[in-house]
C-alpha cells in the first residue's frame, strides 16, 4: 500500500485489510458495543488510560474496528497523522470546541459557516463563559484584529455555507501560526477531493460526514484529522465524554462510500459549472454564486486553493420570495430538501430575514455585509449525479412556469411574506 499515493487509490485501498480468516476482502460490520477483555487487564476500564487509538478495543463509544478501518483511511485522504469519526458533524465540532476551550478563553469564528456551528458558537458557549468574537473569515485582517490575549482557537469554514464564500486558508494559517493559535478548517463542502486544508497550514480539519463523504444521504457522521496528539486528546477528552460516537454501520456505509467519492465530486463538480451557466444565462436569475464562475469574487482564490469547484452552488431569483415559491412548488426532478452532497440534486431556499436579520448573534453591520452576499435570500443547489442536462430542463421549466401564488397554502404563504416583509 505505502508504494502507492495517489488519492484515487487510497480512497479505495487505505485502512482495508482483507479479513484473515475468511479472505473477505470488504471488512465486517462490527455490529457490538463491547469486546472481550483480558482478566484484571491493567488500565483498561476507564478512557482516561486509553493510550492510543490503537489501544485495545473495550467499548464502542472508545472506538471499534469498523471506526478504526475509516478513521485510517480518511486520515490517508487528508495527509493527516490522525483521524477521529464521530455520530454527526456537529458532534465533531462541539467535540473540538469543548476539548480546545475552557471558560475564560475566547474563540474567532467566520460569521458565516453551518448554522448549527454558528448557534453552538453565537448561543451557548458564552453560556460557558466561552467569549466568541464572529468576524468576516474572508479577510485575514479581521482575524488578525480581533486575536486577544486568551484567544484559544479560529474557526473557519471555506466555501462557507449558503452563500459559497470563500477563506484563503493559507493567508490565515500565517496569521494564526504568528500567534501561536490552532486553525480549523470545516472544509465539508469542498470534501477531501477539491481541498487540503491541513497542507495549505490548518491545525485541524472538520467534515460533516454525512454529506460527500458517505455520499448517499443514508448515514450522519464526522470527523476531525490533525495531528496524532491533539486528536487523540479530542478522543479521550470529549468524544469519550460528549458521547458522540459513530455506528459500526453508518462507518461501514461511510467507508463504502468514500470508494466512489473522487468519482463523484469530479461528475458534480463538472455538471454544477454547467448547470451555473445556464442560471447565469437566465432573465430571471438576479445572481449566481458559484466559485468556478468567473463572475464569483473570489474565482481566483478558488483557482489557487481547490482543485476543482464543487457541486454546491448559490443563486437569486429576480423577483424575491414570490419567485422562490413558484420555483419551490414547480422542480420536479431536484428535491426540496436540505443538507447536500447525495446523489440525489437537492435545492433549499433561505430566505434572509431567517438566516440573517432574525439571527441574535449577528451586529447590524454584520447583516449588512452578510446581505451584500445572500440578497433577499439563496437557493441553495446540492448538484447530484442526475444527467446535467436533464437538470437544467427542469429548472428551466419550473423558472418559466406560471406563478402558482394561488395554489400556495395560504398560512404558508402569509407566513413566509410576514418573515420577507
Ligand atoms: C451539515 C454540515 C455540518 C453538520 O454536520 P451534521 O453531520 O449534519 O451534524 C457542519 N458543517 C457543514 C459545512 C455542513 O454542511
Amino acid at each position: 500500500m505505502d508504494d502507492y499515493q495517489a488519492f484515487e487509490t487510497l480512497a479505495i485501498h487505505a485502512g482495508e485489510k482483507a479479513d484473515q480468516e475468511t479472505g473477505a476482502l470488504r471488512g465486517p460490520i462490527h455490529m457490538t458495543t463491547t469486546f472481550k477483555l483480558p482478566k484484571f487487564g491493567v488500565k483498561l476500564f476507564d478512557a482516561l488510560f486509553m493510550e492510543s487509538p490503537d489501544s485495545p478495543f473495550v467499548y464502542t463509544r472508545w472506538n471499534n474496528p469498523t471506526l478504526r478501518s475509516l478513521e485510517v483511511r480518511l486520515a490517508a485522504l487528508e495527509g493527516a497523522e490522525e483521524c477521529a469519526v464521530f455520530g454527526s458533524g456537529i458532534g465533531a465540532i462541539s467535540a473540538l470546541a469543548l476539548t480546545l476551550l475552557s471558560a475564560g478563553d475566547h474563540l474567532i469564528s467566520s460569521d458565516i459557516c453551518y448554522a448549527g456551528a454558528l448557534e453552538l458558537f453565537g448561543v451557548h458557549l458564552p453560556r460557558f463563559g466561552i467569549e466568541v468574537s464572529l468576524v468576516d473569515g474572508s479577510d485575514p485582517d479581521q482575524i488578525q484584529a480581533a486575536i486577544k490575549e486568551n484567544t484559544k482557537l479560529v474557526y473557519i469554514e471555506t466555501p462557507a455555507n449558503p452563500v459559497l464564500k470563500l477563506t484563503d486558508i493559507r493567508a490565515v494559517s500565517q496569521v494564526t501560526k504568528a500567534a501561536g493559535i490552532p486553525l480549523v478548517v470545516d472544509s465539508t463542502f469542498a470534501s477531501p477531493v477539491l481541498q487540503q486544508p491541513l497542507a495549505l497550514g490548518a491545525d485541524y480539519v472538520i467534515h460533516s460526514l454525512t454529506k460527500y463523504i458517505n455520499g448517499h444521504g443514508d448515514a450522519l457522521g464526522g470527523m476531525i484529522a490533525g495531528s496524532s496528539k491533539e486528536v487523540h486528546r479530542i478522543r479521550k477528552e470529549m468524544l469519550v465524554h460528549l458521547g458522540s460516537a459513530l455506528s459500526p454501520f453508518n462507518a461501514w456505509l461511510i467507508n463504502r462510500g468514500v470508494n466512489t467519492l473522487p468519482a463523484r465530486v469530479k461528475e458534480q463538480s463538472a455538471s454544477a459549472l454547467k448547470v451555473a451557466r445556464f442560471l447565469e444565462g437566465h432573465p430571471s436569475v438576479e445572481r449566481v454564486i458559484y466559485p468556478g464562475l468567473e463572475s464569483h469574487p473570489q474565482h481566483a482564490l478558488a483557482r489557487e486553493q481547490m482543485s476543482g469547484f464543487g457541486g454546491m452552488l448559490s443563486f437569486q431569483l429576480k423577483d424575491g420570495l414570490e419567485g422562490a415559491i413558484n420555483l419551490a412548488e414547480n422542480i420536479k426532478l431536484f428535491q426540496y430538501a436540505t443538507s447536500l452532497g447525495h446523489a440525489h440534486s437537492l435545492i433549499f431556499y433561505y430566505p434572509s430575514d431567517l438566516y440573517v436579520d432574525a439571527v441574535p448573534y449577528y451586529s447590524e453591520e454584520q447583516k449588512k455585509t452578510i446581505r451584500e452576499w445572500s440578497g433577499d435570500g439563496v437557493f441553495r443547489t446540492s448538484i447530484g449525479l442526475e444527467d446535467p442536462d436533464d437538470l437544467i430542463q427542469d429548472l428551466d421549466q419550473a423558472l418559466g412556469a406560471k406563478s402558482i401564488k394561488g395554489k400556495v397554502a395560504p398560512m404558508v404563504y402569509e407566513l413566509l411574506k410576514k418573515y420577507a416583509g
